[in-house]
């Protein structure tokens, strides 16, 4: 089958969100359903929509196949289309099949008329890893584990998939070149083209018979664990690359790469950009109008900042070297600090005389409000 672009087998645009894609599979899955829909192609209509929302429908998959264009699972890969992930083949099942009838279509504009050697080792998939920092953590770095899933070289057969003191013979549908001739119809006519052999899946090779641990394929699912060292610096959707952590390659070539992004939780107290820290300070304006020395939270502990006399809601005070470490470079940023001038909600009868003093030494006149000394006179101030 021809791969074609998920979003467009479920009908909805590139940014859906996930409730959208639940509700166009939700209608699109009931429409062909093969019990309720006779047409013909309904099946494969059918196929193709389940087939869609196995990825669009799990966010990470989705993210997956948004970056890479494939998800790295079970399904058919899409082979580099233009250029792929790093311009690398990805191996594997069905890789350069879409490039290939693309190519035939625009005299192989899309990669070059690039046509991977079915039988040479190819690399595997990479994989991404999401991983969840607190804001400290991603300020500072970690090292931690993970483990997750991955397609790893099935040692019964050294990754062949034949039985071991057997070997894979030459496929006798492709003849060992991996590809066959296909005549399709398409929009601009019938074409010749060319697709991976279905009988060996561009391997050439058939397997008569199969390692019994990983049923030929030549790989098995395993739990993979890993240390990993997150550098002290990282912002929420920065990627790491981790070379080889990803799955085994195909005919002995090399693991994939596994890229683990970072996303960083919030701080209740800090923002964050960049290097850079903000940090609100609410001070009363007594210390604003005479100046004090405070202690001012920062993730590196508390420091002293002198609020100068007469300072106004507003300002902002820089703490150089308090922020986040530049993940280029050396040194920290800077925290920022703004304060806000709080105005007393509550007084008691000696701060209202010493301000109604104030008033007058400022010589002004001030009325205050009936409804303040009503509350006070209820609380029986
Ligand atoms: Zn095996
Ligand atoms: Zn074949």
């Amino acid at each position: 089958m021809a791969e074609q672009d998920l979003y467009e087998v479920l009908g909805v645009a590139k940014d859906a969100s996930q409730d959208d894609i639940k509700k166009a599979y939700r209608k699109l899955s009931k429409k062909y359903h093969p019990d309720l829909n006779h047409e013909p192609g309904a099946e494969d209509k059918f196929k193709a929509v389940n087939e869609a929302y196995e990825t669009l429908g799990d966010p990470q998959k989705r993210a997956q196949y948004d970056q890479f264009g494939s998800t790295g699972g079970q399904q058919q890969g899409f082979g580099g289309g233009a250029g792929g992930f790093g311009g690398q083949d990805f191996g594997g099942f069905g890789g350069g099949g879409f490039e290939d009838i693309f190519s035939s279509f625009f005299g192989g504009a899309g990669g070059g008329g690039r046509r991977p050697n079915p039988t040479a080792p190819q690399q595997g998939r990479d994989l991404q890893y999401e991983m969840t920092l607190k804001f400290e953590d991603a300020i500072f770095g970690k090292k931690t584990n993970i483990t997750y899933n991955r397609e790893e070289h099935c040692e019964t057969c050294g990754g062949s998939g034949a039985k071991p003191g057997t070997s894979p013979v030459t496929c006798s549908k492709c003849h060992g070149s991996g590809y066959i001739q296909v005549q399709t119809n398409t929009p601009l006519g019938r074409m010749m083209s060319q697709q991976v052999c279905d009988v060996c899946h561009g391997t050439g090779k058939e397997i008569k018979e199969k390692c019994a641990t990983c049923g030929g394929s030549g790989h098995t699912e395993q739990s993979h664990s890993i240390k990993v060292t997150v550098p002290a610096g990282v912002e929420e959707g920065q990627q790491m690359r981790l070379q080889n952590q990803g799955e085994a390659g195909a005919n002995g070539g090399p693991y994939g790469d596994l890229f683990i992004i970072f996303r960083v939780e919030p701080s209740d107290e800090f923002e964050r950009d960049g290097a850079t820290i903000y940090f609100k300070l609410p001070i009363d304006f007594v210390q604003a109008a005479l100046g004090d020395e405070v202690a001012v939270k920062t993730v590196h502990g508390d420091v002293k900042l002198k609020i100068p006399a007469g300072t106004q809601t507003g300002t902002t005070f820089r703490l150089r070297g308090k922020g986040a470490p530049r993940l280029r470079g050396n040194g920290n940023g800077d925290e920022r600090v703004t304060v806000s001038i709080q105005t007393p909600t509550k007084l008691n009868k000696g701060q209202k005389e010493a301000l109604k003093t104030f008033a007058k030494a400022s010589g002004k006149s001030v009325a205050g409000n009936g409804k303040s000394s009503l509350f006070d006179k209820l609380r029986g101030v």
